[in-house]
């Protein structure tokens, strides 16, 4: 088991472009952290640069306290595993898996008892003679990480291994890998531009945008309390509803917030800022409004209603076009489709966001 360390770690590729742009950050002794970002972000590239396939440009790498910028890959206690499985279509299951050991001469006691243990924990025992071609994704998937658990190695580094398989095959390995966490106990460094499995897997996740760390914290830390507009949208699907506004006062002296397309919204004092009128963004994710009488909230024109089973995805528009997405539990009455109704955030849930998208309290 190892920490990670990173300080001011860049990467430049031949541009002066930073792909990875001045990293800080820390990964905890047998933690488990999921880096997730939309595609190109950079996310593969700073695996690569921890597990040292590729050069760190700037700032330092510490692994256990220790400097591992120039170490070689192979004594940085890293393992690997790609979203291709890579396996040796000759070579039986037993033999993938014992592959480095032996080609580091490991003894053949040490090298059956390590295979033996990792087939166990991944339950793939009953196929230590079959060869990948007569296994199916999931199995081949399994095998490729029961490659990296026989080198014991002090950090697993998984790069989208999932994203090859089908839906729900993709639910059954996201339970095994936390509990194959749970039995190891060995740090772990996650990769993957799914956010549900970034929620349900991280101990903590660390969002990336463009090269940048934006927030690093846990599933609900980033969720309840995102920094900014692009950690906001990222989590939570549908995505957050953003509102347009600025804060106003009514008639009757009490503040309002005064929607850029026109409505306007009474919030109770808890919800609303205190700042000034800056213009502003209202952030509501669409589990957060209710339904409220006529008169109150913001009255929506209901265009699509999807049916989910155990919820109800409501697509309606407000009277100046502006589209909003609301998650009710169906058991809450559930509005058909060309009706009126009328939302208001649930007390508690508003969301602000000031012009450059950062988060206001
Ligand atoms: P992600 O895994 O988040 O999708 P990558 O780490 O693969 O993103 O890529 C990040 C950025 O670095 C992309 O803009 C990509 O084009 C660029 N990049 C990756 N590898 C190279 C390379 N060998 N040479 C130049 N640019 C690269
Ligand atoms: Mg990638």
């Amino acid at each position: 088991m190892a920490s990670l360390e990173f300080t001011g770690v860049s990467k430049s590729y031949d541009g002066p472009v930073r792909v990875i742009d001045k990293l800080d950050m820390n990964v905890g002794d047998g933690e488990f952290v999921v880096f997730v970002g939309p595609s190109g972000c950079g996310k593969s590239t700073l695996l690569r640069m921890i597990a040292g396939i590729e050069d760190i440009t700037g700032g330092t790498l510490r692994i256990d306290g220790q400097r591992a910028n120039e170490l070689p890959a192979a004594r940085r206690g890293v393992a690997m595993v790609f979203q291709s499985y890579a396996l040796y279509p000759h070579m039986t299951v037993q033999e993938n898996m014992a592959f480095a050991l032996k080609m580091a001469k490991r003894p053949q006691v040490e090298i059956d008892a390590a295979v033996k243990r990792a087939a166990e924990v991944l339950g793939i025992t009953a196929l230590l003679q079959r060869k990948p071609g007569a296994l199916s994704g999931g199995q081949r998937q399994r095998v490729a990480i029961g490659r990296a658990i026989v080198r014991n190695p002090k950090v697993f580094l998984f790069d989208e291994p999932l994203s090859n398989l089908d839906a729900s095959l993709r639910v059954q390995m996201r339970v095994e890998l936390a509990r194959m966490h749970q039995a190891l106990g060995t740090t772990m460094i996650y990769v993957t531009h799914d956010q549900v499995e970034a929620m349900t897997l991280g101990d903590r996740i660390a969002v990336f945008n463009e090269g940048r760390l934006e927030q690093i914290g846990t599933p609900r830390e980033l969720y309840d309390r995102p920094v900014n507009r692009f950690v906001a949208q990222f989590l939570g699907s549908p995505a957050i509803n953003f509102l347009p506004c600025q804060l106003t006062r009514g008639a009757d002296g009490g503040r309002q917030v005064a929607l850029a397309s026109g409505e306007r919204l009474a919030l109770g004092d808890s919800d609303l800022l205190t700042g000034g009128h800056a213009p502003i963004e209202l952030g509501v994710r669409a589990e957060h409004w209710q339904l409220c009488g006529e008169g109150e909230g913001l009255k929506a024109r209901v265009d699509l209603v999807e049916y989910l089973g155990d919820v109800v995805i409501v697509h309606a528009s407000l009277a100046s076009g502006h589209a909003v997405t609301v998650k009710l539990t169906s058991e809450v009455a559930c509005p058909e489709a060309s009706t009126l109704i009328h939302l208001k955030p649930q007390p508690g849930r508003a969301q602000w966001f000031d012009q450059g998208g950062r988060t206001l309290q």
